[in-house]
């Protein structure tokens, strides 16, 4: 084998990031391979700096050094910014003018979990490319160079450019639970800064998370901040996950907004300063996002899910708004178009603060809807996606429905609509069901298992 070269295991070098077990699939040797890799990436292409940050995560600190030699070995400089949120990593990148950017991060995956994200020459880096990335690795395909690093703390420019955005408005109570992920630090200096009063939980970066799971699209781990918001008689209550990319929130009656309720909130305010743009949702977005949108006289357009997929797809339309149901919102509109919910969180408390009405009654103000949270089928790898083109091939013989295609297939019929696609990360479908009342919702997750049936897969738990 030649001198460090790395066969990677191929379950981590997934769609939009490398994830894997730490000291299992993702050992140390193996982020420094993939550092030599990428900064040969980055070296060949003429670039010349690199910035890397790491989350909470108790393994982390090791990854990163282990990642920096990696990029060194290649005659970087690597800009070393530190412990932080994803986000600020991506803000370092541009701060810094950096030609890539490494995070190592888990997200809001258990402790034992590590990963690396990572961006290049300004643009998402996934799919192929991190298989590229693997290749190189385990061919030992490195430049050989002697680069250096520098510490670059970047904590305080990131806040005061967050606030730089703040609209100001009237003083708000709010609840921010961090989760001990990486957004800690940060969301202190951050709510310091903001007026009004501010209750913050779990700001402690604790990667071993002993407050609750970082994930706040699972409701259950919103229960604490529901709490606090009720206690302390909150506007509302905001959550980041364990890498601060994505954010949860709940108004001043402990109801969650999911992320298509919250991007109807914030497009309204975007919309207002940029009448007619686009305003991007993903496929698993309630209807209720695309009409009001329309409504708002923006143009709603569906995406694929995946972040990076939505990142690619606002840098071709020049949307300045975008969001996922799992909570990552991305802004253009004055910021950078990437994802980063402390920004979102600055946005959103601009809209909450200058408007008349509470959260909560602007979220009442929006058509209900009765519809399930994501459902996950277990489906073989193999499968999944001929599942959905079986699917896809009987719905052309049915009547009354018409079927978009823009990720797997969401039919609409005169109940609502129904969502079936493969996921791109695991060996699941995953599927959705919207009506307009709770016999409309029965008849489309009738029809949802009655197709997973005829392929010999399912039915939902909810069948
Ligand atoms: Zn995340």
């Amino acid at each position: 084998m030649i001198s460090g070269a790395r066969s990677i295991d191929p379950t981590i070098l997934r769609e939009y990031d490398i994830r894997g077990i730490v000291d299992a699939s993702l050992t140390t040797e193996d982020v420094r391979a993939l550092g030599r890799a990428f900064g040969s990436i980055v070296v060949r292409g003429g670039g010349k700096t690199v910035a890397v940050g790491y989350d909470g995560r108790t393994s982390s600190p090791r990854l990163e050094a282990a990642l920096v030699e990696g990029l060194v070995a290649t005659g970087l400089v690597v800009h070393r910014i530190g412990l932080g949120p994803t986000p600020m990593l991506y803000f370092a990148v541009h701060h810094l003018g950096a030609d890539g950017g490494m995070m190592i991060t888990g997200s809001h995956n258990p402790p034992d979990y590590n990963g690396i994200k990572i961006t290049f020459q300004g643009r998402p880096f996934f799919g192929e490319d991190i298989q590229h990335l693997g290749r190189l690795a385990a061919a030992g395909d490195f430049v050989a160079g002697a680069g250096r690093t520098e510490d670059h703390p970047v904590a305080e420019a990131y806040v005061e450019r967050l606030v730089q955005d703040f609209e100001g408005g009237k003083p708000l109570t709010v609840a921010w639970d961090a989760g001990n992920g990486a957004a800690g630090d940060v969301l202190r200096m951050l709510s310091k800064r903001l007026p009004g009063r501010h209750v913050l939980i779990n700001e402690v970066v604790d990667g071993t998370f002993p407050a609750h799971h970082p994930d706040p699209t699972v409701e259950e781990n919103l229960q604490q901040l529901k709490q606090v918001v009720a206690e302390q008689r909150c506007d509302l209550g905001i959550a980041f996950d364990g890498d601060g990319d994505r954010i949860g929130v709940v108004d001043a009656r402990g109801r969650v907004l999911w992320g298509d309720q919250l991007l109807v909130i914030l497009a309204e305010s975007v919309l207002a300063d940029l009448p007619g743009a686009t305003i991007i949702a993903d496929v698993k977005a309630s209807q209720v996002f695309f009409d009001e949108v329309a409504r708002m006289g923006g143009r709603p357009l569906m995406s694929r899910t995946g972040h990076s997929l939505i990142k690619n797809l606002m840098a071709e339309t020049g949307a300045p708004l975008a969001g996922e149901m799992s909570g990552h919102v991305f802004f253009a509109d004055r910021y950078y178009g990437y994802d980063d919910a402390l920004y979102a969180a600055v946005r959103l408390l601009s809209v909450v603060g200058g408007s008349d009405i509470s959260l909560a009654d602007m979220r009442d103000a929006m058509p209900v809807m009765v519809n399930t949270p994501e459902l996950r089928i277990d489906c073989p790898e193999e499968r999944k996606f001929s599942v959905v083109d079986e699917v896809r091939g009987r719905l052309k013989n049915t009547n009354g429905v018409t079927v978009q295609e823009v990720d797997g297939v969401r039919v609409a019929s005169e109940d609502g609509w129904w969502l079936l696609r493969a996921s791109n990360t695991q060996a699941v479908l995953v599927g959705r069901c919207e009506a307009a009342d709770d016999a409309g919702l029965r008849r489309l997750i009738t029809e949802l298992d009655r197709q997973l049936r005829l392929s010999g897969v399912g039915p939902t738990a909810f069948g």
